[in-house]
């Protein structure tokens, strides 16, 4: 069976030595030796200024609404997964949804204007597929407006915009480490901040809104990363950039493939350094996809929807219709995509893909 992803697993005994070291201090939480070691290298492989490891994706969307204190109507893309929707309704606040770019998958900025009210206290929106939202003309109209602005950059570890991580653009950035992420712990995820002000604000709120053992600094939550999910983390870390080539390997490879025919492929934003997270084909109408699907899912293949349907359907969000968003939707299938897909596996692929055309 060959599914869309698959996870990486170290070599099991690298794993345990790491773990060992979780047994010998007796330290499995709260911020022990191995969640501060792995934020040590994710800073110096990143090259990001403030990290805090979590134990989803999710959790720092919602810690980030709540340390912004963000309130009211919160812009943000249809096309993502449930989670950046949801946090925003989960937090209280009303999500407004702004159409997609056809081709960049990302929230189109020249629409964002005109959803604005004064209401509006935030921009959410996702770098979908690893690909940087216009991040310039959304600083500027979050600097014209007052408004903060978090990234969804779950999809994102390892990319550059303009020579820079993009986890340091936004008040905030996301990343997931979920198994099935390009960079993983099991579960796990982090927050990205510039401001140290809000690195201490996140702090607090990811644990319990803890000062010390007695003292609390404000309100909080559970978010923290346990030391067996940083082990994890440090064991798939020397692996990173091999499983990086051997995905752009397989990319360069579709490509090819699929550069002269009827499917849409996903334009990367100029100035980007990006990862091979995934490999998305908009196919002509949805009845192909349909189509490609079942001959796929014949030959024991077993691509993903991402992202169906577009957020604007979910059923408690209502009164949206983004067109361009419900159309990629219905029509993007993404394809298997991993560090030990092999040249036959692709080949197959590629060839019942080309022969539903
Ligand atoms: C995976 C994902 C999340 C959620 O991350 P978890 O670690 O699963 O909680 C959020 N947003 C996007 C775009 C994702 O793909």
């Amino acid at each position: 069976m060959i599914k869309v992803t698959k996870t990486f697993l170290p070599p099991q005994d690298e794993y345990q030595a790491i773990l060992k070291k979780a047994w010998n201090s007796g330290w499995i939480t709260n911020r022990g030796h191995l969640v501060k070691e792995l934020e040590v290298q994710l800073k110096d492989y990143l090259d990001v200024k403030n990290v805090i490891c979590m134990t989803n994706g999710t959790l720092p969307i919602q810690i980030a609404i709540k340390a912004l204190g963000l309130s009211g109507d919160i812009i943000t893309t249809p096309f993502s997964y449930v989670a950046t929707t949801s946090s925003i309704v989960w937090e209280g606040c009303n999500p407004v949804f702004v159409d997609i770019h056809p081709e960049y998958l990302t929230i189109d900025e020249t629409k964002i204007e005109a959803a604005i009210s004064k209401n509006t206290t935030a921009i959410l929106a996702t770098h979908v597929f690893g690909n940087p939202c216009n991040i310039d003309v959304i600083e500027a109209i979050a600097q014209k407006h007052n408004l903060k602005v978090i990234y969804d950059a779950a999809h994102c570890f390892g990319v550059t915009y303009k020579g820079k991580s993009v986890f340091e653009y936004g008040d905030v950035s996301t990343c997931s480490f979920h198994a099935t992420k390009l960079f993983h712990t099991g579960e796990g995820g982090a927050a990205f901040f510039n401001s140290d002000e809000l690195y201490n604000d996140f702090y607090y709120h990811h644990n319990f809104g803890h000062d010390g053992t007695e003292r609390f600094f404000g309100i909080g939550i559970n978010a923290k990363m346990s030391e067996l999910q940083a082990a994890m983390g440090l064991a798939v870390f020397p692996y990173i950039e091999s499983i990086i080539e051997r995905r752009e390997a397989i990319v360069f490879a579709y490509n090819k493939a699929f550069s002269n025919t009827s499917l849409s492929l996903l334009r990367l934003r100029e100035a980007t350094k990006w990862n091979f997270s995934y490999y998305p084909i908009i196919c002509p109408s949805e009845k192909k996809l349909k189509i490609i699907l079942d001959v796929l899912n014949a030959n024991d293949i077993y691509p993903r929807r991402y992202f169906y349907p577009s957020l604007d359907e979910l059923p408690y969000v209502s009164g949206y219709n983004c067109k361009v968003s419900r159309s990629i939707a219905n029509r993007v299938l993404c394809l298997p995509l991993y560090h030990d897909l092999d040249k036959s596996q692709q080949e197959k692929i590629i060839e019942l893909v080309k022969h539903s055309l």
